[in-house]
């Protein structure tokens, strides 16, 4: 198996990369990461996260979503998909929205591809609102899309939410995003692989 950062075999590294050999990531790439539990909330919503957002991790998610290379799908939650598990048993997994020009550009769903992995239930029930489409919008609604984003039409909201994203920088978006849910939902949980290093 080789390393889907730096494409060196795993097989030939050290006994711990033969011991955890599982990971798509060989340790030396791996060590780049900066694993920190980090908690916190957001508008009284618990926020946990398992990394702080550095180099390793900002170079692995560019490749994975503006390089489309889906191949790195499992990297990043490979070391805590139980534990995300276990924590959010009876959750569905609510995506937060890419801005669409984005995603078709890439073709896929990044954020789907990435929690897969856990099969745990997932909708993508949110979308962003561009600045031009809010133009055309009568200006009473227009004031209330302040973080542009809004809830798709016809979505059906589970009883407890997992709102979710690769990582956290100003919060934003999850604020609209629970903005959006106003009361709809009582149960709501923000999980985020990795965090800016302002959230420690
Ligand atoms: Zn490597």
């Amino acid at each position: 198996m080789y390393c889907l950062m730096c494409g060196k075999l795993i097989e030939e590294g050290n006994w711990k990369d033969v011991l955890f050999s599982e990971d798509p990531l060989c340790q030396e790439c791996r060590q780049q990461w900066n694993k920190k539990k980090i908690h916190f909330h957001l508008d009284g919503v618990n926020v946990n996260t398992d990394y702080v957002y550095n180099a390793a991790f900002s170079s692995a998610l560019i490749q994975f979503k503006e390089c489309g290379d889906e191949a790195l799908k499992d990297v990043f939650l490979y070391e805590v998909k139980k534990k995300i598990q276990r924590k959010y048993k009876g959750y569905t997994i609510c995506f937060m929205p890419s801005a669409l020009e984005k995603q078709k550009l890439r073709g896929f769903n990044h954020l789907e591809e990435m929690y897969s992995c856990l099969h745990m239930p997932m909708i993508d029930p949110f979308m962003k609102t561009s600045s031009e489409s809010q133009k055309q919008l009568p200006g009473y609604l227009r004031r209330n899309m302040v973080h542009e984003i809004a809830l798709k039409s016809g979505i059906v909201l589970p009883k407890k939410c997992l709102l979710v994203d690769d990582t956290i920088t100003t919060g934003s978006t999850l604020k609209g995003a629970l903005h959006c849910l106003n009361q709809q939902v009582k149960d709501i949980e923000i999980y985020c692989v990795s965090a800016n290093e302002t959230w420690i």
